[in-house]
């Protein structure tokens, strides 16, 4: 043998062997076998009520998964920006639930599912205001109007911040999106003021309703909503930063929502096949929390009837089903008595 060829031998082998001792992490593989499955998935329909959403490319992808140790899987358009949307509404309620406590949240929101889709006025008849969530319109519009502060710069300040310590870095406005959702806006300042009509707003109806539209209008990336999720995976800490976001004791209660009203009338559905919790927006990403273990977000902009990201919950599912993350699976004990 040439020197030349046991070299390559030798190379050969010391290759073969450092692909052994590292094999691919399964998330790793997870993350890559769901974005390839869905890759050319064509269903659904990107939101139009809002304008500048239909204008969305639709073909933007990605998937994130961020864990409680700070590591970072990713595949596809994972810097694509995108406006956060109805993700928002689980930043605000953390800001409320932090500063004015998990029982003003139960009487002066509540916390039970509708049952009704997100922006419907029949809820808030039904109840006469009461017995909304922070996930649904009316229940978020009134969770925007509790966040302290007594002007509504002030409020703003407080729901950016909390995004963006959640989120591990700065964030801006989406100014398009913003000006396109508060020119057409008129459902959900009806919805405010229906709601103060009731007595279940806190703050002014017209500037509630703007700093709302605000909120949805954060502008993140997929990985951004990761580390999102995975500071609640993470008891409220953010795994990147190391800084504490939401009290470990609320976050079990934050959970719940997402469990319960996530993806809106969809919830049950979402529990029943994956059982994570979750909460999506109309821009196209929807996040999901396995407490523990990670966080995930995908962004894929054509919804289905619900509004909820088609590719999003089906990658979701399939990586929460490849890493076994459903909380509620258990495997049973062997040896006990019956
Ligand atoms: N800004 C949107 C709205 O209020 C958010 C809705 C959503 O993401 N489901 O209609």
């Amino acid at each position: 043998m040439n020197l030349a060829r046991s070299l390559a031998v030798l190379l050969a082998l010391s290759l073969s062997l450092a692909a052994r001792a590292a094999p691919p992490d399964p998330i790793e593989v997870a993350v890559d076998a769901a974005w390839e499955k869905y890759r050319t998935l064509q269903e659904g329909k990107n939101a139009d009520y809002i304008p500048a959403l239909a204008r969305v490319d639709p073909k933007l992808y990605g998937i994130s998964v961020v864990t409680v140790d700070g590591k970072v899987f990713e595949k596809g358009d994972v810097a694509a920006r995108f406006s956060i949307q109805s993700i928002s509404k689980v930043f605000t309620l953390a800001s409320v639930i932090e500063h004015s406590g998990a029982k003003a949240v139960l009487d002066k929101i509540g916390v039970d599912a509708t049952g009704q889709v997100f922006n419907s006025i029949v809820a808030i008849e039904q109840h006469k205001g009461a017995e909304m969530n922070p996930f649904v319109n009316p229940g978020a519009i009134a969770t925007t109007s509790l966040v302290e502060g007594a002007t509504g710069e002030e409020k703003w300040a407080r729901i950016l911040a909390i995004h963006e310590e959640a989120a591990g870095r700065k964030l801006t406005v989406d100014e398009t999106v913003y000006r396109s959702e508060a020119a057409t806006n008129g459902r959900n300042q009806a919805i405010a003021k229906l709601m103060q009509a009731y007595g279940r707003l806190y703050f002014d109806p017209g500037e509630s309703t703007d700093i709302y539209t605000r909120q949805c209008a954060i502008s993140v990336n997929v990985h951004d909503l990761a580390v999102m999720a995975a500071t609640l995976a993470n008891g409220g800490r953010n795994p990147v930063t190391g800084k504490q976001v939401v009290s470990s004791a609320n976050v079990p209660r934050i959970l719940a929502i997402m469990a319960t009203a996530g993806l809106y009338d969809d919830s049950g559905i979402w529990l029943y096949q994956v059982g994570l919790p979750g909460k999506s927006g109309v821009g196209g990403g929807i996040l999901a929390v396995a407490p523990g273990r990670f966080g995930i977000a995908v962004f894929s902009p054509p919804l289905d009837a619900t509004g909820n990201s088609v590719r999003a919950q089906r990658a979701i599912r399939d990586v929460s089903s490849a890493l076994d993350a459903n909380p509620y699976s258990v495997k049973a004990r062997k040896g006990q008595a019956p």
